[in-house]
């Protein structure tokens, strides 16, 4: 209509080609890819692959689709990125869903008639939008709750292939859990695949021949994750406030997503009684400031447990909170880590370093992130919940040996003592304290620890695995 405000907002998809996989793959890997892109080409001749989610930026799924939307569109197939619109009361409502799902009770408010009402009523201009601008030829994938009302209108007025594609769960579900899977049942059934995380994510009561498993990946190429020289770690380091011993050589550079050029130029916040030194080693873990990711025990386990036993320091590092003022716990959470901190000896706070990251800049901070996971010496994730865990990825893939907690999908990215050390029970804090001090004190072991590590990853974790696993799908969709 015009002057209608429109419902839907496209997101500009990137273009990266899958060519640059040639350089981290084994050659047989590497033709199997391009052989696919060849059948991608002509599967997806005339057709579009809608995604459809509810957030461009911010959170785990935002990033995925940023690089995996990138390859297909570099692998000449016409991917397209629409983000729906709704009220405030809509995404208070997902929001008591996201929580649900999570066994959390969120804002505690119900899912019956009157939540039913406003989802769809929310979410009806998006239909009404969407449904005008796909063609029956196409190939629709719906990310997450919040726009799964869009799956039975498809389906009913253009009836093209619908995949769901759920990037949450939890290992074991709860009443909580179940209540929000029997509010969005109606939504998601219709479609013609349920793409799942893991196994244990899988709601009860779904066709089984409709699952479809596909873990998270992570993207070689990125600001997180691409290789950086160990000149260009220090003086992003250097640069960013943790190492102050004026070894930088270089400019602390580094290659955006689209190849351009980029370079750190802020400086992350830190509680520390002095900066890192080049010899010093050093434990990490990179976690926004969240309960489920235990800072706290990951601070007093290392004082207790580690700092006695070792020379090593501790970056616990996270997104600077002011950026996220969505976040009151983040607030929070960090106000309890520097009060923990503060409290401890001396002797102990001399080998910790609490640290906010700059978040002006997306890649920026991704840098930081790279360049804090190259320098350490030991990996920590020792989450009390975790969906995924792409840390741990992002650890793997530079070759550190993590510890990290035996929980989601930490599980299937760790095998115990051969490409990473698998906590039983996060909250033993001698166990987690014993892990990371044997790796220290163990370096020919950490180092063949790590390395089994990055090939885990370099096999299983990389985007090209997704990718394939999805035309497989839509391959098997159209074919029936
Ligand atoms: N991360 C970041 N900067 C921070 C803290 C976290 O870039 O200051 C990134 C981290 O590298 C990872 C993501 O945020 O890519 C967190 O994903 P994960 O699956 O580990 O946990 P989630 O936050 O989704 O629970």
């Amino acid at each position: 209509m015009p002057g209608q405000v429109p419902a839907l907002t496209t997101v500009p998809v990137g273009r990266l080609s899958l060519d640059r996989f040639q350089s981290i793959l084994p050659a047989d890997r590497y033709q199997t890819v391009m052989d696919a892109v060849q059948r991608a080409r002509e599967l997806f001749a005339g057709r579009v692959v809608w995604n459809v989610n509810s957030t461009a930026r911010g959170g785990g799924v935002a990033e995925l689709l940023v690089s995996l939307l990138a390859y297909t569109h570099g692998a000449g197939v016409n991917a397209r990125w629409e983000v729906i619109s709704a009220t405030d009361e809509f995404f208070s409502l997902t929001k008591r869903i996201h929580n649900n799902l999570h066994s959390a009770p969120g804002d505690g408010g119900e899912l019956g008639d009157a939540e039913r009402r406003v989802y769809e009523g929310s979410l009806a201009p998006n239909v009404e939008e969407f449904v005008g601008m796909v063609q029956p030829q196409d190939v629709v994938i719906v990310h997450d709750p919040q726009p799964a009302g869009l799956i039975p209108p498809l389906k009913e007025r253009l009836d093209v292939p619908v995949i769901w594609r759920c990037h949450v769960g939890i290992d074991t579900p709860s009443d909580l859990s179940r209540r929000a899977w029997a509010f969005l049942r109606p939504y998601v059934e219709p479609a013609d695949a349920y793409v799942f995380s893991r196994r244990a994510f899988v709601w009860e009561g779904l066709d089984d021949a409709k699952i479809e498993l596909i873990a998270p990946v992570i993207d070689a190429f990125s600001p997180k994750n691409a290789e950086l020289e160990p000149e260009i770690v220090a003086a992003i380091l250097e640069v960013a406030g943790f190492n102050q011993d004026g070894a930088a050589k270089v400019a602390p550079t580094f290659h955006r997503i689209d190849g351009t050029p980029d370079r750190v130029e802020r400086r992350a916040e830190i509680d520390e009684e002095r900066p890192l030194r080049a010899p010093d080693p050093m434990v990490l873990q990179v976690s926004r400031w969240d309960r489920l990711k235990d800072p706290l025990g990951v601070i007093s386990g290392f004082a207790e447990h580690v700092a006695p036993h070792t020379d090593a320091h501790l970056v616990y590092a996270g997104p600077a909170v002011d950026a996220v003022a969505d976040d009151p716990e983040g607030v929070e959470v960090l106000r309890e880590a520097k009060a923990l901190y503060q409290g401890l000896p001396s002797a102990a706070r001399e080998r910790l370093h609490l640290a906010c990251l700059p978040m002006q800049s997306a890649a920026e901070n991704a840098a930081i992130v790279n360049a804090l996971q190259r320098r350490a010496n030991v990996v920590v994730q020792k989450s009390i919940a975790e969906g995924f865990g792409l840390t741990v990825a992002e650890g793997m893939w530079k070759a550190r040996p993590v510890v990290a907690s035996r929980i989601g999908g930490i599980q299937d990215q760790i095998v115990d003592r051969h490409s990473g050390l698998l906590l039983d029970d996060p909250a033993d804090l001698a166990a987690y304290g014993a892990a990371v001090s044997g790796l220290l004190q163990d370096p020919a072991r950490a180092e063949q620890i790590g390395h089994a590590a990055q090939e885990r990853v370099r096999d299983d974790f990389l985007a090209v695995r997704s990718l394939l696993q999805y035309l497989a799908l839509v391959q098997r969709l159209l074919a029936s």
